[in-house]
């Protein structure tokens, strides 16, 4: 049988190594700065928005394995979503990282459910949502501090 752990761990390894949708969007109406300067996450989001919907989605910047891979989760995860349901992901995220209460419904982002018993890595694995948020918000920068 294979060990969840071990998968979820590939999940993120990958992610780290080969970070999907990473740059800056040249297009972007929406751009904000995360900062975690407890583990020296730095990540830029930059999004464009059509209508009521996120139509693309890049960051760019330099972290640790999970904030980078959470990042390049996050941005598969919002592409094409309304704004409404960004914040719905945003919040079953945010749940799912630091109470039992996690969703199953995540899918793949379900990978970061391990980081709930290491409080410091939530910081990490929530960055990229925070700096989405901020983003879409209409702030340019936001800090886990
Ligand atoms: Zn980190």
């Amino acid at each position: 049988m294979t060990d969840l752990r071990e998968l979820y761990q590939e999940v993120i390894l990958d992610h780290y190594k080969n970070p999907r949708n990473f740059g800056d969007l040249a297009e972007a109406t929406h751009r904000a700065v995360g900062d975690n300067p407890l583990c020296g996450d730095n990540i830029i989001v930059s999004v464009r928005i059509d209508g009521d919907r996120v139509s693309e989605v890049q960051f760019t910047g330099s972290g640790c394995a999970i904030s980078t891979a959470s990042a390049s989760l996050m941005t598969e995860s919002v592409t094409g979503k309304t704004l409404n349901d960004c914040e719905m992901a945003f919040r079953d995220f945010h749940e799912l990282v630091t109470s039992e209460q996690g969703h199953a419904a995540l899918g793949k982002l379900a990978v970061f459910a391990g980081v709930r018993e290491f409080p410091s890595r939530v910081k990490c694995a929530t960055l990229a949502w925070h700096t989405l948020r901020a983003a879409l918000a209409g702030a340019k920068k936001v800090t886990t501090e």
